[in-house]
């Protein structure tokens, strides 16, 4: 399950040097080369899915239970005052590479990051039409 054109599959798997702070069979996490705070690291699995939707149900579980662990080792080693977790799929949603991988972002008080969007306003209205289109009813 790997993809021999994937950067992330050749750093998950070693073959590329990489900051590493977690591993274990199914997974590396490495810090991010261009990372938005410090700290920034990304959960990858070691085998190759695109994206969430790619991704197996028990592995999108595990990813977030690392996720949990290594927020919370985060946060006591580098005084962390919050955190992002961010994950990217497709390219208009900012994916970039196209192996799943979830961002850890610690945030500092002033780090002068902004992980956002600005608000709409609808309707009750249209909030209903998006509500029964997305459930089917
Ligand atoms: P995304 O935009 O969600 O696909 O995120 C891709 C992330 O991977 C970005 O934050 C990049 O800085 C990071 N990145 C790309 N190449 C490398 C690399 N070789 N080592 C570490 N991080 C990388
Ligand atoms: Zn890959």
């Amino acid at each position: 399950m790997r993809d021999d054109n994937c950067i992330f599959c050749k750093i998950a798997n070693g073959e590329i040097p990489s900051k590493t702070i977690y591993e274990d069979e199914r997974f590396r996490v490495i810090l991010d080369l261009g990372p938005a705070t410090k700290g920034h690291a990304l959960i990858l699995p070691k085998d190759h899915y695109a994206d969430l939707f790619a991704l197996p149900e028990e592995t999108a579980a595990e990813a977030m239970k690392l996720a949990k662990k290594l927020g919370a080792q985060m946060k006591e080693k580098l005084g962390a005052d919050g955190f992002n977790l961010v994950q990217n799929n497709g390219e208009c949603a900012g994916q970039t590479v196209f192996h799943f991988h979830l961002h850890l972002i610690p945030r500092f008080k002033e780090d002068g990051q902004k992980i956002g969007w600005k608000p709409g306003k609808p309707s009750q209205e249209e909030l209903e039409e998006i509500r029964a289109a997305i459930c089917d009813e």
